[in-house]
């Protein structure tokens, strides 16, 4: 058993690593504030005496005596992120600050949450850990964007400089169980829209490509990263290499569902990355993973997840 810290913990993502953490009998505190988090995806964790929910903001330093910290509070959804930009540069890099004093504090192993949006709108196709990126840093993105950028480079200065264990993850889009029916991403936004029968909103033409992985794919990677026996600090891409352009994807969502929406096309924001495909060589060398769900599958569970909570 290892006491582990969870930021972000109470949001999508971090949701689901908890509930992992917690069958594989850790003791697991949540720290999150809330922002985009909810209490109810992880209701079912209270009162489990393994189980500690602590409601606080990263940018503000705290004190537990942990072995283990995954970092991952940020808002991720672009509307979220864009609410409160200084906000969101702050959790990064305050978030950051802070995680891994504590990792030097108590000897503790940390991990980053960093993302494919390091890459920018990439000029390399499938993007590879060894690519620099193309990111505006001065666009409607950066706040997001750059604070993750300058996390990755805290962690790297204090590893290099005070011998923090390290490890630096890029997520790509992710999608699944706990996602927030308002919260702005493609695929919540069109499950959504599908199963009220609002019309689906493409921004731009629809040409614009993602790769889609299933959280629990995303989640066993993360896992497999932090308890690496090989010392491998990454950065290492964590996706699903299938690529599909969004118009693919609202197509999929409408026969999926059954629905009779229609399809509405709304202004490209500004910034939005063309292309997205991870390239996984390195998490299949390192960390013998590659994801095992297809996306229509992991889409099912998806549709049945938002049907069931929202009764849609
Ligand atoms: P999410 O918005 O559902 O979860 C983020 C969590 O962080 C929420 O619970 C939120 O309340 C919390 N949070 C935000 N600011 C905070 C602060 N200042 N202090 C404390 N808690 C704070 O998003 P998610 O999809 O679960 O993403 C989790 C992490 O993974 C993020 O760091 C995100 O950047 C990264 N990521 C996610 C994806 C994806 O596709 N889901 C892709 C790339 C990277
Ligand atoms: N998108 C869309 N309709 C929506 C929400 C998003 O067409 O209702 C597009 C968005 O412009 C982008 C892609 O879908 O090209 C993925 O958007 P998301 O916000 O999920 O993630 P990110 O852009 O950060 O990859």
């Amino acid at each position: 058993m290892k006491k582990i810290l969870v930021t972000g913990g109470a949001g999508f993502i971090g949701s689901n690593l908890c509930a992992r953490l917690l069958e594989q009998d850790n003791y697991v505190i949540c720290l999150d504030n809330l922002f985009t988090g909810r209490y109810e995806n992880i209701k079912d964790f209270v009162g489990n005496p393994k189980f500690r929910f602590v409601e606080n903001d990263v940018i503000y330093p705290y004190d537990f005596e942990v072995d283990q910290i995954y970092n991952l509070a940020c808002p991720a959804s672009p509307p979220n992120y864009q609410y409160d930009p200084v906000k969101t540069v702050e959790t990064s890099v305050l978030g950051i600050t802070n995680a891994l004093k504590l990792a030097q504090k108590y000897n503790a192993t940390i991990l980053q949450a960093s993302t494919s949006e390091v890459y920018g709108d990439p000029l390399v196709h499938p993007q590879v850990e060894s690519y620099w990126g193309n990111v505006n840093p001065i666009g409607v993105r950066s706040c997001y964007d750059e604070g993750k950028r300058c996390a990755e480079t805290l962690a790297i200065c204090y590893n290099k400089q005070y011998n923090v264990d390290i490890r630096i993850i890029r997520i790509f889009n992710t999608y699944g169980v706990n996602m927030e029916k308002n919260d702005g991403r493609v695929v919540s936004n069109f499950i959504v829209q599908a199963l009220s029968g609002e019309d689906i909103t493409i921004y731009g033409d629809g040409s614009q490509t993602r790769s889609f992985c299933y959280v629990d794919d995303t989640v066993e990677c993360i896992m497999r990263m932090m308890n690496n026996k090989d010392n491998f600090i990454g950065p290492v891409n964590i996706g699903n290499p299938g690529e599909y352009t969004i118009s693919e994807l609202a197509k999929m969502i409408i026969e999926l569902t059954g629905s009779s929406s229609k399809i509405v096309y709304k202004p490209l924001p500004s910034d939005d990355p063309t292309r997205r495909k991870p390239d996984i060589t390195l998490a299949k060398e390192k960390l013998n993973w590659q994801p095992e769900i297809k996306v229509q599958d992991g889409l099912v569970k998806t549709i049945e997840y938002f049907k069931t909570r929202y009764s849609l």
